[in-house]
């Protein structure tokens, strides 16, 4: 039963398909759940390709419009590969993908420069040594909760609250700036997906692939408690479910950190700016 969920991390487990063989996994386990850690980071040329079929599916799928979204691998020898900037994630190649330092400095005589959410994918490395691959996206209806303010946090389906736990929603952060790794760091340290507030959303995991499934997860999630919420309210699971679900992460040998689920509608926001000095008095 356990199996029906994800593949065991253990010896006895089927060893799970190649990453860069994803699309046509060879067990069952791989093809439809979260692939089994390995501990091994990929080959530049292979983590080039996969982002590229990520990338595609991600625009396939609407996770993503136009330019929107990025996605990252740490390498075997240390190296960051990223999308480049104002590129469609349908239209890349391997080629274009941009090999930089942890500064976001180009290494191989780079001609596009690299996404702009860089320093992002850089404050997730810091924070997550078990990370090694990071996936940005614009996914519409997660998003959609961000803008009317409600939660995702709940913990409605089994599947989830075992893989992720609760998916928090992160202050308002402006794109592009220094802001958005700010805000960021203290979710990525915490849990593996995380929204951010009017933006997208943002996965992690040892693998690419997998960090991409984070995301299917994500939205998934949104477009159910959506349905849910148009057809009445959402039921939430009862609280010792919900510990039970947790105790089996062991037994599926997850170890990445998870949150506690909560209940209100409670977005995060950033805190109020001062008020505004008054002009002083014009001399009577
Ligand atoms: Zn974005």
């Amino acid at each position: 039963m356990p199996s029906l969920f994800f593949p065991s991390r253990d010896a006895a487990a089927p060893a799970a398909a190649p990453a860069s063989q994803e699309g046509k996994a060879a067990t069952p386990a791989a093809a439809g759940y979260f692939a089994a850690a390995t501990g091994k980071r990929l080959a530049e040329k292979e983590a080039r390709e996969i982002i590229c079929d990520i990338g595609r599916r991600c625009w396939e799928k609407n996770y993503v419009a136009a330019t929107d979204g990025n996605i990252s691998a740490l390498c075997d020898d240390g190296g960051i590969i990223i999308t480049p900037s104002g590129v469609s994630k349908a239209r890349m190649k391997p080629e274009m993908m941009i090999r930089v330092d942890r500064r976001g400095q180009p290494l191989g005589g780079e001609t596009r420069t690299p996404s702009t959410e860089f320093r992002m994918h850089v404050a997730v490395y810091e924070e997550r040594p078990d990370v090694a691959a990071v996936v940005h996206a614009h996914p519409p209806t997660a998003i959609a909760f961000t803008l009317a303010g409600l939660t995702l946090c709940q913990c409605v389906i089994p599947e989830v609250v075992v893989q992720l736990g609760a998916i928090p929603i992160a202050p308002y952060a402006t794109p592009t700036t220094e802001e958005v790794p700010a805000v960021i760091r203290d979710f990525i340290r915490t849990c593996d997906a995380v929204m951010l507030d009017r933006h997208g959303s943002l996965t992690v995991d040892e693998s690419l692939w997998n960090a991409y499934y984070k995301l299917e997860k994500l939205e998934h999630t949104a477009e159910i408690l959506l349905k849910a919420r148009l057809l009445g309210r959402v039921r939430e699971l009862p609280a010792d479910e919900v510990n039970r679900l947790l105790a089996l992460r062991p037994k599926f040998g997850l170890k990445n950190p998870v949150i506690a689920c909560c209940t209100d509608d409670h977005v995060a926001r950033r805190p109020a700016p001062p008020p505004p000095r008054r002009a002083p008095a014009p001399h009577a």
